[in-house]
Order: structure tokens, then C-alpha cells, then sequence
């Protein structure tokens, strides 16, 4: 039979896809769907697509002339008689054409990658931040910080006294609802503490590997929840050398994340008080971890408590423009990313680390009203890592900061006592250990 215009129809049509006209982008040769039978050569001009003002277009390279147009095309998805009209006229300097001439238009051309979000959290405004507990669900963590009045939060990813088993991974729809939900609630930056066992300068080689294989697991669950930062205590060298135990650190953080893409995880040297052989307490010390990591993403998080009993009077604010310059100095004010506000059970340079109620300590109120306002700590995250003797201790400390910064409490507050008493006894134990963060 003969086409439309007199032109004989192609002697085959092997496979026909979609091009939608009005949406280039989304081409895909694979959008086929319309056999050889459907379109085949004899009956393309019977076909609905092959009428005045369709655009047809085939798979095949094949020479086609049908009514004067170079190609077959039936479109994606749908059936030949519901195809997209087109611009026929375009396409009439090519009346007489053969076969499939290159248009770069039909190319496949992938959307682009959607420009980075900027997460809803990043408001640029204050970011205070309690740990909060995982009990239960992970995901509950992120309601029981925004109940406490925070917009910011701490949370372990598993037990932190306990050698993961197996793998150690969260289940893939735990961490997608852990991701959603902390959207819904625009919490961030997210902070996760490592695992306490973690020993990445212990001289022992056992210990060591599973400190180094732990890390990792940290990490991997790091980047599943979409954290911003992973807080580490640097380690501790216990019957060897300080330096070797710097050297130790470096090299397991290294080890750790070998074959990891952190994307924007960072991971943050926390300052300690000194006690023991922990490595940490001389801003020097997390300086020289950091520069021998010099491809990984590695920072700061500085805890008021301990950099008080490692013998800096933040109380005072020269005490305090002392310490900030002593860490500019050293790991640059830059790389301090989290500040963990505690007041202090123990005196300055005591060295022993105990965490206290803000205001309650040996720091005091004022020195955090300080702390918060110092415009050289602007855009840091202030988390708490406070005990709790009762209940709603949490809260409470969390609303002082707020207060102390001269800021209204965190919208979407919930309940005033979010820590319920059932959690007190349990609490009690953990701070009598002096573990400052709660499981
Ligand atoms: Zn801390
Ligand atoms: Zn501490």
C-alpha cells in the first residue's frame, strides 16, 4: 500500500520508542513500546501515529519516508492513536531526507543533579543540643531532644559499652526513618558519640584492631543517618608512650575510614580533662592527630568541662579569650565545629572529669552566658552532655542555655518533664560512673 504523500512506506520497522516532544529530557531509548507489528511498515500510514502533524520516530536505524518525514516514532507509554501532536513543520527541510539523521536534541540528556539542599536546619540562628537517649528506637531520640526544647542533638548509634556484634549496621528502614522524621523536625546538626570501648591508642594489639574495626562500624552508621558530625575521645596511651599513641590514633582513624566515602561526616577530636594517660587534654596533642590525617575530614568538638580541669579558667573571660586562643593557635578556631556544654563537678585543672548541671558547677552560669555569646563560637552547635539526678533535669538544662543566650526555648517544645521517672534510677547509675552521655 501506499503512504500518505506517495511515498512508499519503509520496508520494516524493527522497534519504536517514545520521544516526547514537549519534554526532551526525559527520552529514553528504552521507552519502547510498540512492537514491529504495531508499526510495521505496511500499515504505518493506517497507523493513528502516523498522521499529518505526528512526529514518528523508530529505534531501528531504517530509511523511512512517510509523508515526507524522515522517521517512525510512536510515543512511550502510550498507544499510537494517543500520541503527543508535534511539530511537523520543524522537521520540512528535511522533507526528502533518508533515514535517521543525528539530531542532538534526540539525545538522552540525564536531568541534572539537583543543586545541593541546604538542610532546613541551617538557619543560620543559635543550635542547642542535649544527647538524648536511643531506648527503644533510634528515631525516638529525635523527638525526646525536640520535646526537651533543643534543636540540636547527641546520640549514641548503638550500646556504648558494648562491642557491637556482627556487622554492627543499622537496619537500612530504621536509618530512612530516622532520616525523615529528623527532617519533619529540621534537627541539626546531628552529633553522634563514639562507642566508649574505643581505644584507638591502646599499645594493646587486640584491643586496638577492635577499637579500629569498631570505628569503622561508627562511621558506616554515621554516614546511614545522615550525621553531621561523629565525636571521638582521642584514646589513651595507658602503659605506653604519648607519642606513639598520637601515631596509633592517626593511623586507626585512618584505617577506620579506608574505603568510605564520609560525604559531609566529619569527624570531631574531643578535648579531654587529662585524666590517666588520655590523649587530648593539650590542644598540641589533637593538632598532631589531625595533621598526620591530612585526607580525612577531621575537627574539633571542645567540652567546657574538660578544658577547665585540663587547667583553662574559662570561668573568667580572659580565662576564656585564653583558652580560645590557645586552641586558634593550635587546631585553628576553624575546626572547632561542636562545643559540648557542661558545667564541672571538679575543680579547675583537676584533671577528673565530671559533668554538672549548667550553673550548678564549678564553671558557672555566667561563664556560659559568655561561652554562647562569644562571636568567635558563633555558628558552633552548644550540646549538653549534663546528668540527670531527676527528672527533668535534662529539660531544665537545656531551657537555661536558652535563657543564658537571651533566646526564646526552641520552638515545638513538648512536655516539660520529657525524661519520664522510670528513666531517673537508670540515669543515676550512668552519671555515678560518670558516663556523661546516656545510652
Ligand atoms: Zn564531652
Ligand atoms: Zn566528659
Amino acid at each position: 500500500m501506499e503512504a500518505r504523500g506517495g511515498i512508499e512506506p519503509p520496508l520494516k520497522v524493527l522497534q519504536t520508542f517514545a520521544l516526547p516532544l514537549g519534554d526532551r529530557a526525559s527520552r529514553r531509548p528504552t521507552d519502547i513500546i510498540a512492537s514491529a507489528e504495531t508499526v510495521r511498515a505496511g500499515n504505518l500510514a493506517e497507523s493513528p501515529a502516523a498522521a499529518p502533524g505526528h512526529l514518528v520516530c523508530a529505534l531501528e536505524p531504517f530509511p523511512i519516508k512517510f509523508d515526507g518525514r524522515r522517521s517512525a516514532k510512536v510515543h512511550a507509554g502510550l498507544p499510537p492513536h494517543r500520541l503527543l501532536s508535534t511539530h511537523i513543520k520543524a522537521m520540512s527541510k528535511e522533507q526528502h531526507s533518508t533515514g535517521l539523521d543525528y539530531d542532538a536534541a534526540d539525545e538522552y540528556h540525564p536531568a541534572p543533579p539537583p543543586s545541593p539542599e541546604i538542610p532546613a536546619w541551617k538557619t543560620g540562628g543559635l543550635r542547642i543540643g542535649i544527647h538524648t537517649s536511643i531506648a527503644g528506637d533510634i528515631a525516638l531520640a529525635l523527638d525526646r531532644a525536640r520535646d526537651l526544647g533543643a534543636n540540636a542533638l547527641q546520640i549514641f548509634s548503638a550500646s556504648p559499652r558494648m562491642w557491637a556484634r556482627g556487622i554492627g549496621r543499622l537496619a537500612a528502614a530504621d536509618a530512612e526513618r530516622f532520616r525523615a522524621r529528623r527532617r519533619e523536625l529540621q534537627l541539626g546538626p546531628l552529633v553522634i558519640h563514639t562507642n566508649y570501648l574505643i581505644n584507638l591508642a591502646s599499645p594493646n594489639p587486640v584491643l586496638r584492631a577492635r577499637s579500629v574495626q569498631s570505628f569503622h562500624q561508627e562511621i558506616v552508621r554515621a554516614i546511614d543517618l545522615g550525621a553531621d558530625y561523629l565525636v571521638a575521645h582521642p584514646g589513651s596511651f595507658c602503659d605506653g608512650h604519648v607519642q606513639e599513641g598520637i601515631a596509633a590514633i592517626a593511623h586507626g582513624l585512618r584505617q577506620a575510614a579506608r574505603g568510605l566515602k564520609l560525604g559531609g561526616l566529619r569527624i570531631l577530636l574531643e578535648n579531654t580533662a587529662g585524666q590517666g594517660s588520655s590523649i587530648g587534654s593539650r590542644f598540641e596533642e589533637l593538632k598532631a592527630i589531625i595533621d598526620a590525617c591530612p585526607d580525612l575530614p577531621v575537627g574539633v568538638c571542645i567540652d567546657t568541662a574538660h578544658t577547665f580541669a585540663a587547667g583553662w579558667d574559662v570561668r573568667a573571660a580572659e580565662g576564656l579569650e585564653a583558652a580560645l586562643r590557645d586552641i586558634d593557635r593550635t587546631v585553628g578556631l576553624a575546626r572547632v565545629a561542636v562545643v559540648h556544654v557542661n558545667d564541672s563537678k571538679t575543680a579547675l585543672g583537676s584533671r577528673v572529669d565530671r559533668h554538672e548541671h549548667i550553673g550548678k558547677g564549678k564553671i558557672g552560669a555566667e561563664a556560659f552566658a559568655r561561652i554562647l555569646a562569644h562571636p568567635l563560637l558563633n555558628g558552633r552547635a552548644f550540646i549538653l552532655e549534663t546528668p540527670i539526678d531527676q527528672p527533668g533535669d535534662d529539660g531544665r538544662n537545656v531551657a537555661v542555655l536558652w535563657k543564658l543566650a537571651g533566646k526564646p526555648l526552641a520552638k515545638n517544645k513538648g512536655t516539660k518533664n520529657a525524661s519520664k521517672p522510670t528513666n531517673v534510677r537508670r540515669a543515676r547509675r550512668v552519671t555515678a560512673k560518670h558516663i556523661s552521655a546516656r545510652y
